[in-house]
């Protein structure tokens, strides 16, 4: 893992404004600050202005585990391609399993509701983003104790999900629903993009930094000796930093 400000990471960076790129970004921990909770989460002007500037120069997208109705409430400026919950929505190719997705949640949403209350303390919450459940836990008195008591009640859930850890978060997808992975694959090949750079901060973000292909990029937010990832940079604000390089860039190639 290289810091992508490094000069082998600049000249990546710079090799990929040559050719036809998808420039992808998770949202909580990468385009926004991590909040408290998941509805303080909210994009800097800042940030904003710099997703649009880059908008204008290339294909855009936010890939996110929340939903795109919520995406969009918390953009100021709404790039060309929402996906959401994990990928889920915002292909075309998705209709039918997010109807399948929908009714799975409902089912596993009474299943976790029994004896909730008794269980944990109101600082565990489920949120519901129709076609997957997150489990929140950040604000629990006992993190420790939220974690391993959503785990029993996870394990007992029918059908059983596909479990992605996040950061005080669990979120759960119907088996066999895509990731981010294989919807960033999915977006290049129908808008016939040949390269990806994808920054993201999270386990979610794993599937798309592990996927076994150099034509994409990626960027870990924060240091992590496991991830898969290529690069990193050390916090969320260099993001802006990411940003504002590739719209140089661009511009010079185009001789702007
Ligand atoms: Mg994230």
């Amino acid at each position: 893992m290289k810091h992508l400000f490094t000069s082998t990471g600049l000249r990546v960076m710079e090799s990929l404004t040559f050719t036809q790129t998808l420039y992808a970004f998770d949202f909580d921990g990468t385009l926004s600050p991590i909040a408290e909770t998941p509805d303080a989460a909210r994009i800097s002007t800042k940030t904003n202005d710099l997703v649009q500037a880059l908008s204008a120069h290339a294909p855009v997208a936010v890939v996110s585990g929340r939903s795109i109705a919520d995406l969009k409430k918390r953009l100021l400026y709404s790039p060309q391609h929402l996906i959401g919950n994990h990928g889920l929505e915002g292909l075309s190719s998705k209709i039918e399993s997010t109807t399948q997705a929908q009714s799975v949640c409902e089912a596993w949403k009474k299943q976790l509701g029994k004896g909730w209350n008794q269980k944990f303390d109101s600082g565990v919450f489920i949120e519901d983003k129709s076609f997957s459940l997150a489990l929140h836990y950040r604000r629990s008195r006992n993190k420790k104790a939220a974690k391993l008591g959503l785990f029993e009640k996870i394990e007992k859930l029918d059908p059983p999900p596909r479990v992605i850890l996040g950061k005080s978060v669990m979120n759960l997808l119907p088996a066999g629903a895509p990731h981010k992975g294989v919807a960033l694959l999915e977006l290049m090949m129908s808008l016939n993009l040949k390269c990806a750079f994808y920054v993201g901060d999270d386990d979610t973000d794993e599937d798309v930094f592990a996927l076994p292909d150099p034509r994409i990029i990626t960027v870990r937010v924060g240091k992590k000796k496991t991830s898969h990832a290529q690069y990193f940079v050390n916090r969320q604000n260099e993001v802006n930093q990411i940003l504002k390089q590739i719209v140089k860039m661009i511009q010079k190639c185009q001789g702007k």
